[in-house]
């Protein structure tokens, strides 16, 4: 067991914290990330869909281990309907989760980051100096700011409301689509959330399902095998989600929360590697200005950044999930039906991908709201009268 002193502590070391970290280190900023896994990016618990665009935004082009396939369809079936949207022009990738982890790692470390695996945090306290003092089970680390980055394990004490378990296993089977994402309403078996395949290339995918109260390795297994056909499953995962919105405060004192700590995954599909990594990097850039300028205040703007960008989106995506979350399947499918629709569906096929809840106030503010409305109005009917 050994002590040591760094301007900043990171725990956890995935997108959120490395980032944080990364832009520390490049600003001459002494830190630390501890990480409490052997391996930085295991084990893996995403499915990899993101924004080419967005990866640029983290200062991220992805290498060859990173990168596994692009999308250019996207199909979305419920029980009677199905409609396939061209996802060419929003240039979404699927990238390897555990190798995109190493490459930030890298960047962290080249910039004057030191990271330690296999080392978990414990607890924080003072030293009665104006410094922490954290235990880790790699001995004592003093610093003047924490950032707390260890993901929805921040997030435990929160109301279980907010969590919906998943399943997600990376199988390879004839049935996966090289290039085609597949997405599946169905309230029954995936109630407020659904079930996906991700194609990562040569015949294998990531295939999951979430959803609210279901036992989800069940719920999955009979997804696969509705599919018919043989597969072989290489990794399995089980993981809760979280859809509860960004936390109401990132900054207490000199204690930082970033990622999933903070809720800044999208409540909508629950994905995260964008308004996390955007977090890290505002994050990074906010403590370094309180440490040069000596002045606490500065880390405010970090808080402020996030909510400017994501605050708006994020509540439009709640509304949304409150919406699906009361949907029956009569409702899903008419839903479904009405993205067929020519110009709708110009919208979604050209929608940021990062920033999606605009297709939401697009389709409410189209022909389609009003049959929406009445969708949405049967739907409360059936489930008065059922
Ligand atoms: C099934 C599933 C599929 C997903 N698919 C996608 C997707 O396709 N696209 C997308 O954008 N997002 C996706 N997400 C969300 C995305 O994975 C997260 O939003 C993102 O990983 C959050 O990053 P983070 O750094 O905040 O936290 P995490 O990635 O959760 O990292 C937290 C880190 O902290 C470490 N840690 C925890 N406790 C301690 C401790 N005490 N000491 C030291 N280290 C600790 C953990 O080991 C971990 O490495 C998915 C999530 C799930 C569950």
């Amino acid at each position: 067991m050994s002590s040591s002193n760094y301007d900043v502590l990171v725990a956890g070391g995935s997108v959120a914290g490395l980032l944080t970290a990364r832009e520390l280190a490049s600003r001459g900023i002494s830190v630390v990330v501890v990480e409490e896994h052997h391996e930085i990016g295991t084990p893996e618990h995403c499915g990899g869909m993101v924004s080419a665009q967005g990866l640029n935004n983290l200062g991220i082009m992805p290498d060859s281990n990173v990168f596994q396939n692009f999308v250019a369809k996207t199909i979305i079936t419920s029980h009677c309907s199905r409609v396939e949207l061209n996802s060419e022009h929003q240039n979404v990738i699927v990238i390897d989760r555990r190798a995109l982890d190493k490459q930030i790692a890298h960047q962290a470390q080249r910039a004057g980051a030191a990271i330690r695996t296999r080392c978990t945090f414990k607890s924080i306290g003072s030293d009665g100096a104006k410094r922490f003092i954290a235990k880790t089970t790699d001995g004592d680390i003093f610093c003047r700011y924490f950032v707390d980055a260890r993901g929805i394990a921040s997030l435990a004490s929160s109301g279980r409301e907010n969590f919906l378990p998943s399943a997600q296993f990376e199988i390879y089977a004839s049935w996966i689509k090289d290039d085609i994402v597949q997405v599946t309403f169905d309230s029954d078996l995936y109630p407020g959330f659904f079930a996906w395949i991700i194609p990562t290339g040569q015949g294998m995918g990531k295939v999951g399902v979430a959803g609210r109260g279901i036992n989800v390795s069940t719920a999955l297994k009979q997804f696969v095998e509705s599919r018919g056909e043989n597969y072989s499953t290489i990794r399995k995962i089980f993981a809760p989600i979280w859809i509860g919105g960004a936390i109401d405060s990132f900054v207490t004192g000199k204690t930082i929360l970033v990622g999933d700590a903070a809720g800044q995954t999208k409540p909508s599909t629950a994905g995260g590697i964008y308004s996390c990594g955007i977090a890290g990097i505002l994050a990074g850039r906010a403590i370094a200005e309180s440490i040069n300028l000596n002045e606490d205040s500065a880390l405010k703007v970090y808080e402020q950044e996030w909510r400017n960008l994501f605050q708006n989106e994020f509540r439009k995506m709640t509304m949304a999930r409150k919406v699906l979350e009361r949907l029956d399947n009569k409702a899903l499918d008419e839903i479904i039906n009405s993205l067929k629709e020519h110009k709708l569906r110009e919208i979604i096929e050209s929608t940021d991908f990062d920033y999606h809840s605009n297709v939401l106030s697009l389709i409410l503010g189209s022909g389609v709201g009003v049959k929406l409305t009445r969708t949405l109005l049967g739907n409360e009917f059936r489930k008065i009268f059922s």
